[in-house]
């Protein structure tokens, strides 16, 4: 496993290593660019962020971690 990301098929985009705390360095709003977002984390293992979110303060928008997956979408487009 390595830190690449990638875009399935529907266009998510999907990290093979999870959501790990140093994540926060490079994601930024898709809408307005904001970084770094705020982190909720309601679920964390020894490795990643299992459950919670991402919020850009400036949009006001949360963005949901299911699966240690962050779903960055904008909301219009989920
Ligand atoms: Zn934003």
């Amino acid at each position: 496993m390595t830190g690449q990301q990638g875009i399935n098929r529907k266009g998510t985009i999907t990290y093979a290593i999870g959501m790990k705390r140093k994540l926060l360095d490079i994601l930024a709003c898709p809408i307005c660019k904001y970084h770094p977002l705020e982190l909720e984390v309601y679920k964390e293992d020894d490795k990643e962020i299992v459950e919670g979110k991402l919020r850009c303060p400036k949009c006001d928008i949360d963005y949901p971690i299911e699966d240690a997956i962050p779903n960055m979408l904008p909301p219009e487009g989920r």
